[in-house]
């Protein structure tokens, strides 16, 4: 009966000893001869976002499939670009380093010109490209990736040499491989007297992250992203884990990608940068993006220039949408106006249905209401997440929230799902779980759907953090 952790592992591609860690994080120790129950085995796959039945009815306007089939299709593959995201702790160089990458690879024609900011650059070593997103920050990353978009290849943590491994190098640590991509470590500072990489290096290795030095197989850098030292370096071990991945795309077909950054300006109307992944894109191509759709009117490169095409991992800035997309949003262009009207104006009409959904289910304003005519001045949450660090960070981070007097009660932070215990307590607590990347079981939810508990999910700890704040704000001024 059942199915065992490696067998499950197979079907899902994935490390079998990934699975008996992501077991274990959702707080069942297995191992991989081990048979799952079916409440496992649906928790499993709700958290890898696997469906258990698959959908054949196939609905053009979801970008799934376009995406799939690009990923599957083995025609007229090249050699693409590698994504480089730089994450790490606040002041530990990931500006610095991308401001130097920026300015010290402009190419010959462009140097002095205006380099412009559009959320993703382009730098040139050995004649090869590296493009690079130059928004730092996991909120970012995880928030592109909450929204569908997986455009990252590689990620660069960062660890100041002076500070060592510090909270949120620890969140990148675990943001880059929950989504499943290589890591190099650029230990930064190393022009400091007091800079001390051996410690990083001790440090890393309690996550994993092992030195080739020491028998490990990560990548590990030494650099000063001030001074510009072995960034060089940085780049070529870049380049070396693209030889090893072989990052390719198709440049001959419509284009597929997703929204870097938009904006609305106030002459030339939404603009967004896209990140083409695959496919080349044109300017007057139709697309949908998002929400919305239109005509790339202009399209430019990160230096501000005019080009007509873009293939595979190059970031552009365009014109010419109906209305401003969002960071994270994919984009999918079509052979005809109509056919991207039609997509563009049924997305948008789905997600105005979510929204009207969600805004009548809000039950975090109900509770305040309750708190409010029993006098409580305070805000019991339960938090639940998929790592210690995170759930101290959010914990942390939460009790400093002080609203007029109302503050917020941690009753329980724990690792692993949310489970039908954590809803019992939040019932009698009168609590709001939060779920930090991490996900309620069946039975935990249904029962929280019986008992009226609130369970709030996020993967970006600010976001976390706003939606109780901003609640707390309204239950100050019901009227707000
Ligand atoms: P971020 O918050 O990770 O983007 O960090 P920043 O790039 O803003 O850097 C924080 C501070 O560290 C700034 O004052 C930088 O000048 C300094 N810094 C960054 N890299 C280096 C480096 O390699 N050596 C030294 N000495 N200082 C650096």
């Amino acid at each position: 009966e059942g199915i065992t952790v490696a067998e499950l592992a197979k079907k899902l591609h994935r490390e079998p000893a990934k699975l008996v860690k992501d077991l274990f994080m959702m707080g069942v120790p297995t191992n991989q001869n081990q048979s799952l129950g079916s409440d496992e085995v649906e928790i499993i796959l709700a958290e890898y976002g696997v469906e258990a039945e698959q959908e054949v009815v196939v609905d053009p306007s979801d970008f799934d499939h376009y995406f799939e089939e690009a990923e599957a299709s083995q025609d007229g593959l090249v050699s693409r670009p590698p994504v480089v995201t730089i994450m790490g702790h606040v002041d530990h160089g990931k500006t610095t380093l991308l401001d130097y990458l920026r300015k010290a690879n402009v190419t010959e024609g462009e140097a002095g010109g205006i380099t412009q900011h559009i959320g993703a650059y382009q730098v040139k070593s050995d004649d090869r490209l590296v493009t690079f997103l130059d928004t730092p920050g996991h909120a970012a990353f995880t928030t592109m990736r909450a929204r569908g978009a997986d455009v990252t290849d590689i990620v660069v943590i960062v660890v100041a040499a002076d500070d060592g491994v510090m909270p949120q190098t620890v969140e990148a640590i675990n943001h880059a491989k929950a989504a499943e991509v290589p890591i190099i470590v650029a230990v930064n500072k190393i022009d400091k007297p007091t800079a001390n990489p051996q410690r990083v290096m001790q440090e890393l290795s309690e996550y994993g992250l092992i030195s080739e030095d020491w028998g490990g197989d990560t990548i590990f850098v030494e650099i000063s992203a001030k001074f510009g030292q072995n960034v060089d370096e940085l780049l070529e071990m870049i380049l070396l884990v693209a030889d090893v991945e072989e990052y390719q795309a198709s440049s001959d077909r419509l284009a597929l990608g997703s929204v870097i950054e938009a904006r609305l300006d106030s002459s030339k109307g939404p603009i967004a940068t896209l990140l083409v992944q695959h496919g080349t894109l044109h300017t007057g191509d139709s697309l949908v993006v998002g929400d919305t759709h239109g005509r790339v009117r202009v399209m430019a490169d990160d230096s501000g220039r005019r080009i007509k095409t873009a293939g595979p991992s190059t970031p552009v800035e365009i014109t010419g949408l109906q209305a401003s997309p969002e960071a994270g949003d994919r984009f999918v262009v079509f052979e005809d106006e109509k056919t991207a009207r039609a997509i563009g104006e049924e997305r948008a009409s789905r997600a105005q249905e979510r929204r009207r959904q969600v805004t009548h289910h809000v039950t975090l304003d109900n509770l305040f209401e309750t708190l409010q005519e029993g006098e409580l001045k305070s805000v019991s949450v339960i938090i639940k997440a998929d790592v210690q660090g995170s759930a101290e960070a959010l914990s942390a981070s939460l009790q400093k929230i002080e609203v007029e007097g109302v503050k917020v009660d941690i009753v329980h932070s724990a690792v692993g799902a949310i489970n039908e215990a954590d809803i019992s307590l939040a019932q009698a607590s009168g609590a709001i779980v939060v779920g930090f990347n991490v996900r309620p079981t069946p039975q935990a939810r249904e029962q929280a759907s019986q008992d009226g508990v609130d369970i709030r999910l996020h993967n970006v700890i600010y976001n976390a953090i706003d939606e109780i704040e901003t609640a707390m704000k309204g239950l100050l001024d019901p009227e707000y």
